[in-house]
C-alpha cells in the first residue's frame, strides 16, 4: 500500500481516513491463511472488531501501515 493512497474507513458512510486495519477469515467461504481487511478509523474500530469478534471472524487489529502483503 503506497503512502499516498487515500486510506478511507470501510464503515458504511463514513469517510474518514482509516487507522486501524481489521484482519478476518470467515471460515465457511476462505481458506484458513486468507486474511481480509477491514479498514477502520478510530470511532469505527470496536464497532467493526465487535461484529467480526461475535462472528468469529476476526483475527487481529493492526495499524494501516502494517497490513500483511498479501491480505485483501
Ligand atoms: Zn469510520
Amino acid at each position: 500500500m503506497g503512502a499516498a493512497e487515500v486510506v478511507v474507513c470501510s464503515a458504511k458512510g463514513c469517510r474518514d481516513s482509516a487507522l486501524h486495519a481489521l484482519l478476518w477469515n470467515n471460515p465457511s467461504l476462505h481458506t484458513p491463511q486468507r486474511r481480509k481487511v477491514w479498514l477502520a478509523c478510530d470511532a469505527h474500530r470496536e464497532h467493526l472488531e465487535e461484529f467480526l469478534g461475535l462472528r468469529g471472524f476476526l483475527d487481529r487489529t493492526v495499524p494501516v501501515e502494517q497490513i500483511p502483503e498479501d491480505a485483501g
